[in-house]
């Protein structure tokens, strides 16, 4: 076993050992974490928490603060090396913030001098390497972190977790002659199984193939739903985030740059980064003139009222871009790549900048085509020379 294994074995130990319900979650005076009149309480609180590695300057989580609601699943979206596992491994306990505080059904378990470790937090985790232990069957897998309880507890406990993950009749199978779906799923049995107050979720697909992440991505998104489960969901996969959220936190060199619903983030996305990582999305310069943002692509109403005369980039997706053959035009159309659903044209502007297009998968424009190019965004959204919407 390598150390990765060990260690994340290790860490599961830590989480699984101990769990405390949710219902037995106090303020130090006793009372309840939570008032039982709160129809959605918050669940996990961060408060400008960071994080630095030994010596680094540069910090691996930065000054990063959001809630999550009982119940609700939280992605958090960004490209390697952002932050995602860190702010994970965080709220787990596995590592202490520099800075800032972390709450976790009502109680502080991160800031300044105070520090809950894993078994404390009622946090279970998934990991993308499934973290099962071989020699165990899934039953015993499941059982791990059940041996506070009394065997028929451990034993109802088992049947009811095994049963929300549809594997019931596989309970007493080895790893090894499980799928990599299956297997994921005793992962998501063995921390859903002592009722944690929340799941953090690692990349749990991303050892998985195309189909079969597909499909366990819906599985796990409605079994977390059934258990009533508040879950925090890390993923560098945009679609994989739209599918299982109910709001994405995008981040970016360790800065939580948005958190909001899907359709938000797509359609009006905070900031420059953002606007291309989660889609496609190609700039054009606008100059506002008045009522009207004037670019290359044609004139476009100023809702945000910006000053006059700023100088500002206009995202444009491919589906806002419709195209018609017109041997007038001095617009080209350089390449055409099916995608079966569309075909995704690149179109060479007068100017020489580039621009997308999404058409339907029928609608063929031949290479080297001239054509008019007419954008229809959806929504207006620009940024400034910061990257930062206006
Ligand atoms: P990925 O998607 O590749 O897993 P991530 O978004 O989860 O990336 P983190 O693993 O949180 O990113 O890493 C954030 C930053 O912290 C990176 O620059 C990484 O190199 C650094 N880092 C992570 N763990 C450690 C560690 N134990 N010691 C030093 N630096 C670390």
């Amino acid at each position: 076993m390598g150390n990765v294994a060990r260690k994340r074995i290790g860490e599961i130990a830590a989480v699984g050992t101990k769990i405390i319900p949710w219902e037995q979650v106090s303020h130090p005076d006793g009372a309840n974490a939570v008032p039982i009149s709160s129809p959605r309480p918050m669940v996990i609180r961060l408060d400008r928490v960071s994080k630095h590695y030994g010596g680094d300057a540069i910090a691996a989580v930065e000054e990063i603060s959001f809630s999550v609601e009982q119940g609700e699943i939280l992605v958090l979206l960004g490209p390697s090396g952002c932050g995602k596992t860190t702010t994970l491994r965080l709220i787990a306990g596995f590592e202490a913030p520099d800075g800032g505080r972390i709450e976790i059904g009502g109680r502080t378990v991160a800031h300044d001098t105070t520090f809950l470790p894993p078994e404390q937090r009622g946090v279970g985790m998934v990991f993308q390497d499934y973290a099962l232990f071989p020699h165990l069957t899934v039953q015993e897998n499941v059982a791990f972190g059940l041996h506070h309880l009394g065997a028929e507890q451990q034993r109802n406990r088992i049947a009811e977790s095994l049963d929300l993950v549809g594997l019931s009749t596989l309970q007493g199978r080895y790893p090894y002659e499980l799928s990599g779906g299956q297997q994921q799923r005793v992962a998501l049995a063995r921390a859903l199984a002592p009722g944690p107050q929340v799941v953090l979720l690692d990349e749990p697909f991303s050892n998985l193939d195309a189909d079969m992440r597909a499909q366990i991505r819906e599985d796990v998104g409605s079994i977390l739903r059934q258990a009533g489960t508040t879950a925090i969901f890390v993923t560098h996969d945009q679609e994989e985030a739209f599918v299982i959220a109910d709001r994405v936190g995008v981040l970016n060199h360790g800065r939580l740059e948005q958190l909001d619903h899907s359709e938000a983030i797509y359609h009006t996305p905070a900031t420059r980064f953002i606007a291309g990582f989660v889609g496609s999305a190609d700039f054009v310069p606008g100059l506002v003139q008045g009522e009207r943002i004037i670019t290359e692509l044609g004139t476009f109403p100023n809702q945000q009222g910006l000053s006059v005369g700023q100088a500002v980039e206009m995202m444009i997706r491919p589906d806002d871009i419709d195209l018609a053959p017109d041997e007038a035009s001095e617009a080209t159309v350089l390449t055409r790549q099916f995608r079966g659903a569309d075909n995704l044209y690149c179109v060479h502007l007068p100017s020489g900048r580039k621009i997308h297009s999404s058409q339907g998968s029928t609608k063929l424009i031949e290479p080297g085509t001239r054509v008019t190019v007419k954008a229809n965004p959806t929504h207006v959204v620009c940024f400034n020379i910061n990257g930062l919407a206006q």
